[in-house]
């Protein structure tokens, strides 16, 4: 970190100021020209707040030299982190499509749809027990029958089930039902909850924040990893544009931009990304090229019925044809399907 003081700075109150830091442990450099006076600190300089430093009367500006997430960092972890959830793998050259409803509706729709997206090569199930809605009059998710069909669905196909997570009660009550624990774009910054993933052992699928910036996303990965807990999963699932075309904006060099930024995988859902099922395969198809690890992908047995999330779904035809395309794609991108 870099502190740049104002050119009237008072010299008496700089030296007061270097004396605190050092106090805290760190190295100071001084920087003396014709039109500046700056100091480096050399140190772990994550629980500095720079704001204490801004505050300061004498600080022109504090400019920061590395990235303010360490244990989410590739400077630190150089080699891609595979995950194994349940035997499937993820990241490192690892593939994986998550499949299945946006929500939870009934056994018979779960295991129907299970079956079929295993058979085309699906690696993890999805499926909402508990929805975040935009209205409360909307179809909030079956909650706890919901994750007991889960269950039946993966004893069914062997599949590890993927679901959404939405608070700390919530966690404390199910998470020994779930394999991946989704952490949705709404609660990307639901610090209580990250720091209580982070002292599980589980894998976290943590979901982008719509307006969040990619620093805010590894920033809040930073809380899972700080707590213990490394298995965490990226995912990118669209931002908030201007353009009314589609119900997000696909931000598809987040996928490169993170994978060098960090060691943790990355993955696309095309589904909530454009909300419109026929965008699905060639967001799919653009995620590989941009060097995803995996997809989650929302599919439905009865899209013009479902109870959420209709209008972005593919049917398991669909899915079935998308798979075949995609193994064209995973070989151009060396990735193995798992
Ligand atoms: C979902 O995956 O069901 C979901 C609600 O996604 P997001 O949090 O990205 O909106
Ligand atoms: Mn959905």
């Amino acid at each position: 970190m870099i502190v740049v003081f104002k050119k009237d700075a008072d010299i008496k109150e700089i030296e007061l100021l270097k004396k605190s830091l050092a106090k805290k442990g760190f190295h100071i450099h001084e920087s003396h020209g014709e039109n500046h006076y700056l100091i480096g600190l050399v140190g772990d300089t994550s629980k500095l707040d720079p704001g204490m430093l801004r505050a300061q009367t004498i600080v022109d500006k504090v400019v920061f030299v590395q990235e303010p997430y360490k244990k989410a960092n590739r400077r630190f972890n150089p080699e891609d982190l595979v995950l194994d959830v349940d035997g499937h793998k993820l990241g490192g050259g690892f593939f994986s499509v998550i499949a299945g409803p946006c929500s939870v509706e009934s056994r018979s729709q779960m295991v129907s749809i299970a079956n079929s997206v295993k058979a085309s090569g699906a690696g993890m199930l999805r499926g909402g027990a508990f929805k975040p809605r935009s209205s409360p009059y909307s179809f909030q998710g079956m909650g706890a029958e919901g994750l007991d069909i889960l269950i039946e669905a993966k004893k069914e196909t062997g599949l590890p089930i993927v679901t959404e997570i939405m608070s700390v009660s919530q966690l404390e009550k199910y998470h020994d039902m779930v394999d991946v624990i989704q952490i949705g774009a709404r609660n990307m910054q639901n610090f209580d909850l990250l720091k209580e993933v982070g002292m599980l052992r589980k894998p976290v699928l943590l979901k982008r924040g719509m307006s969040a910036t990619l620093e805010e996303l590894l920033m809040s990965a930073e809380y899972v990893l700080a707590g213990g807990n490394s298995n965490v999963i990226l995912c990118e699932r669209g931002i908030r544009s201007f353009q009314k075309e589609t119900r997000n904006v696909l931000d598809l060099s987040a996928v490169p931009v993170l994978k060098s930024k960090t060691h943790l995988p990355v993955i696309v859902d095309p589904s909530h990304a454009t909300g419109i099922w026929s965008l699905v395969e060639p967001m799919s198809k653009a995620a590989v090229a941009a060097g995803a690890d995996g997809l989650i992908i929302e599919v439905h047995n009865d899209p013009n019925n479902a109870l959420c999330d209709g209008d972005q779904s593919i049917k398991p035809e669909k899915f079935d044809c998308l798979m075949k395309k995609l193994e064209k794609y995973l070989v151009l991108e060396n990735k193995l399907l798992n």
